[in-house]
């Protein structure tokens, strides 16, 4: 089913597609099992798009996964249009999300918290279908992030689903107490779901933010990436895309399958980092 749950700055149309019926109207998935994946947050990510278009016919049309599934493959249309990061008023919208939103932010985030329409859109999507699980595609980091101690187990299960020659690409971070995550990326999805948001019943959502790789082979994360990791990738995708898809997009398939199957389990009623 592909449903439309709210408008860009420009007008265009963000579209979720899901296997089971959304009209708009509350309907929180209490069972753990329902899953979020999306693409297009920075409107010049474009892998992100294709591998979760790809994914939709895949995998929910065809039917394939069973547990509630839910993608919104293009949260950013104009970004996307323009070929831009930033929505159709220059605003980032992973900062413009309502938890340690912070006008000093290193991006722009707008006048205010979800000041952005299409930040609006999603944000009343999480709060009204309460999915257990989000994960969120960008380029390109070459990480898989969990945000809040709730996020680590389901994180670690993706990590896990990979070889170990294919988890070469990649880092793995999850939560440590030591961190204060205020500072980092203030006002992102993964500030608000993984740090900020419970469910009126007391749960948390498990947040990963899935960075993609900046090249399409397999060979070790460094440390320190490349200042220019994403102007490589970014030239990588306009001129081999193909090949992009072919090093990328078989890990991270499975990986989003993991993440459907994968039962958040995390303790309801837990209190959550401040
Ligand atoms: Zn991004």
């Amino acid at each position: 089913m592909r449903n439309i749950i709210g408008n860009s700055i420009d007008g265009r149309e963000i579209f979720l597609h899901s296997n089971f019926p959304y009209h708009g109207v509350p309907g929180p998935d209490e069972t753990g099992t329902g899953t979020l994946l999306i693409g297009g947050t920075h409107g010049d990510e474009r892998a992100t798009v294709s591998i979760l278009e790809n994914f939709i016919v895949s995998h929910l049309d065809s039917g394939t996964v069973r547990t509630p599934l839910a993608v919104l493959p293009l949260h950013n249309p104009d970004g996307y249009a323009a070929d831009s990061r930033y929505n159709g008023r220059g605003v980032d919208l992973n900062r413009n999300f309502p938890h340690h939103w912070s006008r000093d932010s290193d991006e722009p985030p707008g006048i205010g918290p979800l000041s952005e329409p299409e930040t609006r859109a999603i944000h009343a999507y999480i709060l009204s279908r309460r999915p257990a699980k989000i994960i969120s595609l960008h380029w390109a980091l070459a990480e898989i992030d969990a945000d809040g101690p709730q996020s680590t187990a389901l994180a670690v299960k993706m990590w896990e689903t990979l070889s170990p020659e294919e988890r070469k690409p990649y880092r793995l971070r999850v939560h440590r107490p030591e961190v204060m995550p205020a500072g980092i990326c203030p006002g992102s999805m993964g500030q608000w779901c993984g740090n900020g948001l419970v469910y009126p019943d007391g749960s948390r959502p498990a947040m990963v933010t899935l960075e993609l790789p900046y090249h399409a082979h397999i060979r070790d994360r460094p440390e320190r990436l490349p200042e220019d990791h994403l102007d490589r990738v970014r030239e990588l995708w306009r001129t081999r895309p193909q090949a992009y898809l072919a090093g990328v997009e078989g890990p991270v398939v499975r990986m989003l399958e993991t993440a459907c199957r994968f039962p958040n389990a995390w303790p309801h009623h837990s209190p959550g980092p401040g």
